[in-house]
C-alpha cells in the first residue's frame, strides 16, 4: 500500500488534504506533482511585493512596493507557523488528530487556481470520502 500524508499546520490547526485538491498522498507523489508547490504559497512570507510575486502578479503594484492591507487569506497564511507532511504510519498520531482540524483545502485550490492560471499546474478541488462527514 504505502505511506499517506497529510500537510498539517498544528499552530492553527488546520491541514491539507492530498485527495481533496487532487492529487496523490504518497510522499512521492506530493514531491512530483502540482500539489507540492502549494507550500510556496502558503509559506511566503514577505509584506511587499514585486514582479512575478503572488500580489504583484495580480494587483500590479510596483517592484519592492509596500503591500497595503491583507489581499489574500492563503499566502503567506503558514509562514511561520509549525507545519509538516505527517504520515498515517507516524508514531505521534497526528495524522488521524488533524481530522478534527479544519481543512483549508477548497480555498487553497480557489487561491492556487487564480495565482498559477496555468491550466495543467491548476489543482482541482474534490471533497473526498475521508473528509466529508457521512
Ligand atoms: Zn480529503
Amino acid at each position: 500500500m504505502g505511506q499517506y500524508f497529510k500537510a498539517v499546520n498544528t499552530d492553527k490547526r488546520e491541514y491539507i488534504c492530498p485527495w481533496c485538491i487532487g492529487g496523490g498522498a504518497k510522499l512521492w507523489e506530493w514531491a512530483a506533482n502540482s500539489q507540492g508547490s502549494i507550500f510556496t504559497l502558503l509559506l511566503r512570507k514577505s509584506d511587499e511585493g514585486g514582479g512575478g510575486d503572488f500580489y504583484g502578479y495580480h494587483k500590479g503594484c510596483g517592484e519592492g512596493g509596500p503591500i497595503n492591507g491583507p489581499l489574500s487569506s492563503i499566502a503567506g497564511r503558514w509562514a511561520g507557523d509549525r507545519v509538516c507532511l505527517v504520515g498515517d504510519y507516524d508514531s505521534s498520531s497526528l495524522y488521524n488528530d488533524a481530522r478534527s482540524y479544519r481543512n483549508i483545502s477548497r480555498e487553497l485550490v480557489d487561491e492556487w487556481n487564480a495565482f498559477i492560471e496555468i491550466p495543467d499546474r491548476k489543482l482541482e478541488y474534490d471533497p473526498c470520502s475521508s473528509c466529508t462527514p457521512s
